[in-house]
Formats: C-alpha cells, structure tokens, sequence
C-alpha cells in the first residue's frame, strides 16, 4: 500500500495508528489490521506537520554525526575553543602533527592521525584548563590539590573528595566559556560535593550565564569527540 508521505506501513492487531520517523528519515506507520487506506491517510495528513519537522531533524542530525566521523583528509576541520580548523595534508621531513593557523600532518604519519590528534588535544587541555582553573580559584578564593586530564568519554570534568580536578581532553573543542562554565562547576563543588541548589547557586555567583554554556555542552557535546568513520 503506497501512501504519500509514509515508507513502510506495518500492520497488526493493535487498535491504535502511529506514526515513527526512524533516524535515518523512513517514515513507517503502524496500523490496526482493518483499518482502510483513506484513515491511515488522513491520520497521516492530519501529522504532515509533525513528520515534516521530525525528518528534518533526523536529516540534520544524520549530516552532523557524518560530518564529525573522522577520516583525517585534507580540509577536514577539527575544533579548537569552538573555532574549526582545517588539516593540510604535508610531506617534507618534519614528522608528526602541529598548528599552523590550521593542523598540518605528514602523510605518512595518517596510520597515526587519531593518536597525534589526541595527544595535541591534550597538551593543549593542559594548558588551557590549568590557566582557567587557576583564574577561577584565585578570583573566588577556593583551593584545589591536583588537576588531571582524562579521556572521559561521557563526563565533562570531576571534583574528588581530596580537591582533585579532572577534565577531558575533549573539552578543548569546545568555546572557551563552556570551558569555563565546567571549570567553574568543578570548583564550586570543593564547596558543594554535590548538585543541591546551594551548589547551583554557588556556580550562578561565580557565572551569571552559565545556563547558555550547560545547555550549549548538552546540545553540541556528542559532537566533540575524535571518533573515527
Ligand atoms: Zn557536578
């Protein structure tokens, strides 16, 4: 049965329609077993809108997640503090990885792209948060013990109950006041070892905004990562 607008319809014995927009943009309709042609038509027109917005969004979440698997190839941008930057493939007998107003890479070094980004992401996280979490004790007047530079995959940075401080390298990607709102987060909770509204309130004092960057790292983090294709 060809309808416009849906793929696949699937019947069964259930007694309701629905409408499933897959991650890839396929449009499939489950439908009671009886239930004729021109109500699953109308059900699915009465949702044109709905289905029209829901396969945009998968389209764009299918170009984004393509756009970031890595493949290390000419012209392919890699974050730096929310600014991306292209690599120029090069030969010549400098070896390895390094910035030159865009990543550069020795072709023969592309069997090690992954390891050499990483390793430049993390110098560069060392350097940046350790620069950021000194700003932002010093300012508030909070002492830490210890930072460290993780490959955290899933969590953003960390407070130990000894004052210990760690971040992922892959927070780098990310813009600078993101940065900052996971420096800040960390630091407030050497106060508050914990998320109650005392320890939000404490993070909203040392950054007023800092809702815009916590939404910006739920919305854009998945993205930040070095995952190969
Ligand atoms: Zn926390």
């Amino acid at each position: 049965m060809n309808l416009p607008l849906v793929d696949q319809v699937i019947r069964s014995r259930r007694k309701t329609v629905a409408i499933l927009v897959r991650p890839d943009g396929k449009v499939i309709v489950r439908a009671p077993l009886r239930l004729s042609r021109e109500k699953i038509l109308a059900f699915v027109q009465s949702k044109a809108g709905w289905i029209a917005a829901r396969k945009a969004e998968a389209q764009e979440i299918q170009q984004q997640v393509a756009h970031r698997k890595r493949r290390f190839a000419e012209g392919e941008t890699f974050p730096v503090l929310g600014r991306e930057y292209p690599l120029r493939l090069a030969g010549g007998p400098k070896t390895g990885l390094w910035f030159s107003e865009g990543f550069v890479l020795n072709s023969e070094n592309l069997p090690q792209a992954a390891a050499l980004f990483e390793r430049w992401y993390r110098a560069m996280a060392r350097k940046i948060l350790t620069e950021r979490t000194r700003f932002y004790a010093q300012t508030f007047g909070l002492t830490y013990q210890k930072l460290r530079i993780s490959s955290a995959q899933t969590r953003w940075g960390s407070c130990s109950s000894h004052g210990t401080l760690s971040f992922t390298w892959r927070l780098v990607m990310a813009p600078l006041e993101v940065v900052d709102y996971v420096v800040v987060h960390e630091l407030a909770h050497l106060r508050h070892p914990n998320h109650s509204a005392a320890f939000w309130a404490e993070v909203a004092r040392m950054m007023p905004d800092y809702k815009t960057h916590r939404d910006w790292l739920k919305k854009n983090g998945r993205f930040l990562t070095l995952q190969q294709a």
